[in-house]
């Protein structure tokens, strides 16, 4: 979609990045880091400082502790970290339980490993884990289930009655989660970041991804990590070893400098909420219906009561007649299932949001 944006220049709010330029302060400690001969490979598991920066920020957020030397790995992305700990887990034949809509690199992920994705649609339109269809789906070959709160692209977040549900389910087994945590600090109202990781046995057999791309708008960096207890980070890094071997140097340098400072953090839900909610505000000017997004920088917006045509047809369209570009919900089902919704990407300045509602307002 977004190389359709460019080729008909459209405002594009299809693929998940910010369009405002990185804080000054980042690129400034990344200038340093370069200057300053950060520019070797980096130790296999990324270098301490920044290890031991993530290890506080979990103490504080979650009161968890968590061992930098033992239990965070580095990783170019979280994308590196969804691979590696699926490549942990799964062996020919074992099936991992995905939850539809789903970002786009778990399945792939999985069958490169020559696992057997099981793929279980959430519920619409609120986006919420049928437990008892899950119940059905477990079998002897059940080896992962893959959890992704916030979610991309559905906006919805996991609760603690889906936290009780997973303990059962991988209680006494040998399942294993991996829970992407990409958009943990986007998460709007009263909404809470529910993790594996504040839960002891939950966090014993699990993967918790992170990502620098979302959180400090730098989604080109590639820089992310995993946190894993202890038995499971050494397989991990045994995967991590020969992929990558070691992420960015100057990069994982600049960031543990800009964490010291803990309000960048802090700030970011008031940032995206706020632009969460003047693209609503934006947006109840058009015949769009948004969905309820507690979470992510994307919003689902509803066109049902405007045209039934299927939601691929019409992002295509959308981005040619109207220009402004979105990504049709269906590209994230198995079954390409169509409840007539586009996503749209909000991280961005408000003159660009202002410049795509104009332009839907003349979509009726
Ligand atoms: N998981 C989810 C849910 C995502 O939205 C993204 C980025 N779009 C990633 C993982 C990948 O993150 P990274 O760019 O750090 O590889």
């Amino acid at each position: 979609m977004s190389s359709l944006a460019n080729d008909y220049k459209a405002v594009n709010l299809s693929q998940g990045f910010p369009d405002f330029p990185v804080d000054k302060e980042l690129n400034e400690l990344l200038y340093k880091a370069v200057k300053g001969g950060h520019n070797q490979y980096a130790p296999m598991p990324g270098i301490v400082e920044l290890r031991n920066r993530i290890s506080d920020q979990i103490y504080r957020n979650h009161n968890k502790k968590i061992n930098p030397d033992t239990e965070i790995t580095i990783t170019s992305g979280a994308t590196e970290a969804l691979f590696a700990a699926i490549s942990v887990v799964i062996n020919p034949g074992d099936e991992v339980i995905i939850f539809d809509p789903s970002y786009d690199s778990y399945v792939p992920a999985v069958l490169l490993n020559q696992g057997i994705p099981v793929r279980i649609p959430l519920t619409f339109p609120d986006y919420k884990i049928d437990w008892n269809k899950v119940k059905s789906l477990v079998t002897a070959k059940t080896k992962l289930i893959i959890i992704n709160s916030p979610n991309n692209p559905s906006g919805s977040v996991i609760t603690e009655t889906d936290i009780t549900n997973l303990k059962e389910i991988i209680h006494n087994n040998n399942i294993h989660i991996l829970s992407d945590e990409v958009y943990e600090h986007i998460i709007f109202d009263s909404n809470r970041h529910i993790t594996p990781l504040s839960d002891d046995e939950l966090y014993r057999k699990s993967f918790i991804i992170s990502s620098f791309g979302k959180t400090f708008h730098i989604t080109g960096w590639k820089v992310g990590y995993c946190t894993a207890p202890p038995n499971l980070t050494s397989e991990f890094r045994k995967i991590h070893q020969f992929l990558t071997f070691s992420t960015s140097t100057p990069f994982q340098y600049a960031l543990s400098a800009y964490m010291k400072n803990k309000s960048h953090i802090k700030n970011l839900k008031s940032f995206y909420e706020s632009k969460r909610d003047y693209f609503l505000k934006l947006i109840s000017e058009t015949k769009f219906k948004p969905l309820q997004c507690k979470g992510t920088y994307f919003q689902l917006l509803d066109y049902s009561e405007i045209t039934d045509e299927k939601d691929f047809d019409l992002a295509v369209r959308l981005t040619k007649e109207y220009k402004v570009a979105s990504i049709p919900v269906s590209v994230f089902y198995e079954k390409k299932t169509d409840n007539k919704v586009l996503r749209f990407c909000f991280a961005k300045e408000d003159k660009t949001l202002e410049k795509a509602a104009k332009r839907l307002r003349k979509f009726k």
